[in-house]
């Protein structure tokens, strides 16, 4: 099936065209600054020449018709007509308590999804839009919703439960959520074909490490518990989140300095992280050079940011009674040698060692461990695109089959 997978924030579409008999994309891009007079449409057909066109694209509707214009385009384009696209496939950041799978969009489903607004109110209601874009555009063309949170909608109650009055989790639904399932799905999975085993024997551990960082304790193929929480604030440093912290830091600051709920919100999710403790850089790239230019607080930004995941595989060990496997992946965890070398060392009693070549070795999948190591580690570039094609591609078969 050729598939439109797309991934709608507030003001930007990421899209990818894949046709799933290759498992990759025949196209890939990006609409940017949705809502401006110029927006700027960045479109690349496998191997060729990325084209980059600026023009005004007031909303997601008109963002969604270049996108199908891009695709259909004599010079640039991979289809001659639009029934060409089989399926198109939405990142949905949050599917709350409703969603423990992906799902064929329905009228059913986008109430529930309006439902969840709350509960994600910046992610959310551009993934609607994306999906109400789409019904415009190609009303015959069957979508699926696949979401952030669904792979970690196992959890049993003690990882998801706060310890704050059951009263609140029921009226609010305030518990942990978790999110970037999909990435954690992907790579748990690949991690057990690469061992060939049955992931249902494995007891894994995955760090998806980008400017949004998570862990997660996969116990046979199953999300027990992650790192993220009612929100993407909770757990590892990141880019410019500050992830776990004493709850009352943020009242006490909020009292000092006479924060607003929003302005104590962006401090928490925009100015801390590594940008925070550095005051350098939201950037892993950067924070290394500063780090290796002898720079104090980069240095301790860098340790605090691997501290937290080496707190997290410690406790995560114990949760799961063992591991047999660690993944790295995201921006972070699949490209720097650095991260990985200090997040692993001194984890020999676990059973879990680099080895410091392979983990020099360039991209790519690989296991970076020791022949020894009882641990295997691997590197693993995650696929989210991917996940979303294939898992659309078997909800529209079965449905199509079910209409026959
Ligand atoms: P997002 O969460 O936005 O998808 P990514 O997964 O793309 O983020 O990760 C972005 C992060 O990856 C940035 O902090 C960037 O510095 C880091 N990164 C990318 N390449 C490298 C590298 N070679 N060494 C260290 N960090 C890197």
């Amino acid at each position: 099936m050729k598939i439109l997978v797309l991934n709608c924030g507030s003001s930007s579409i990421k899209y990818q065209f894949i046709d799933t008999e290759i498992a990759a994309p025949l196209a890939k891009g990006q609409v940017e600054r949705i809502g401006m007079m110029s927006a700027v449409l960045t479109h690349q057909p496998a191997g060729k020449e990325k084209i980059r066109i600026v023009g005004e694209i007031l909303d997601h509707k008109i963002a969604i018709e270049y996108v199908i214009a891009v695709l259909l385009s004599p010079n640039h384009g991979v289809i001659q007509d639009k029934n060409e696209i089989d399926a198109v496939g939405h990142r949905v950041v949050h599917g709350g308590e409703t969603f423990s799978g992906s799902v064929l969009i329905t009228e059913n489903v986008m109430r529930a999804l309006k439902e969840n607004i709350e509960l994600a109110p910046l992610h959310n209601p551009p993934n609607i839009k994306g999906i109400e874009a789409v019904t415009i555009q190609l009303p015959n063309t069957p979508q699926c919703g696949v979401f952030d949170t669904a792979f970690h909608a196992k959890m049993p109650p003690h990882a998801y439960l706060y310890g704050i009055p059951r009263e609140l989790y029921k009226r609010y639904k305030i518990r942990r959520y978790g999110f970037h399932g999909t990435s954690h799905r992907f790579v748990s999975k690949r991690a057990a074909e690469l061992m060939g085993k049955d992931i249902t024997e494995l007891k894994i551990i995955t760090a998806h490490l980008g400017n949004g960082a998570s862990i997660a304790a996969i116990n046979g193929g199953i999300s027990i518990d992650t790192s993220m929480g009612f929100t993407p604030l909770e757990g590892l440093l990141m880019g410019t989140r500050c992830g776990d912290m004493d709850p009352s830091v943020i009242l006490y600051i909020m009292g000092k300095e006479g924060l607003s709920i929003g302005e104590a919100n962006t401090l928490m999710n925009k100015h801390s992280g590594l940008i925070g403790v550095s005051g350098e850089s939201s950037d892993m790239r950067e924070i290394e050079e500063a780090k290796a230019a002898n720079d104090k607080k980069a240095s301790e930004a860098f340790n605090l940011f691997t501290y937290r995941i080496k707190k997290y595989i410690g406790a995560y060990s114990a949760a799961l009674g063992g591991i047999d496997a660690l993944v790295f992946t995201g921006g972070i965890g699949e490209n720097s040698t650095l991260v990985r070398k200090d997040v692993c060392s001194n984890m020999d009693y676990l059973g879990l060692k680099l080895d410091e070549t392979k983990n020099e070795s360039p991209k790519g999948e690989a296991d970076i461990s020791t022949d020894d190591s009882k641990v295997r580690i691997f590197r693993i570039p995650t696929n989210e695109e991917l996940v979303i094609a294939l898992d659309t591609e078997e909800i529209v078969s079965k449905h199509l089959e079910s209409l026959k």
